[in-house]
């Protein structure tokens, strides 16, 4: 058996390298010729399907890494533009509904049993 080639993307928050699948994608929409020489404010979303147009940076599936990202100003330099307070607003909502999706909240904590060896005596 052959390990499976995953691609790895750096996370912009925690800056950790992860499969590309486990992170979510921010994409700054194609800019649009503006009318009269215009340049209209950059669109920055969350890509939750990987599909949409545009430059992309990564980020854990993770309100935190959002947070840090965001602090560091770290996707304004990726996308060398400004971003709204509330764009970064909503994406960590979208961030959050999608944390809460990908891991229910009534999932039972693992529990491991350990066990003891028998026979040994103490002290
Ligand atoms: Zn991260």
């Amino acid at each position: 058996m052959r390990p499976k080639k995953t691609p790895m993307r750096m996370c912009t928050g925690c800056g950790q390298m992860k499969p590309k699948k486990e992170l979510v994608r921010v994409v700054r929409a194609p800019q649009k010729e503006g009318e009269q020489g215009q340049v209209p404010p950059p669109e920055i979303s969350l890509d939750l399907t990987g599909k949409k147009p545009g430059r992309g940076a990564y980020l854990c599936r993770d309100a935190q890494c959002l947070q840090l990202a965001r602090k560091a100003r770290r996707l304004e330099r990726a996308f060398s533009c400004k971003i709204p307070e509330e764009v970064y607003d909503r994406m960590e909502e979208e961030i959050r509904a999608a944390q809460e999706a990908a891991q229910p909240p009534q999932a039972p904590p693992e529990i491991v049993i350990e066990e003891e060896p028998l026979g040994k005596g103490g002290a």
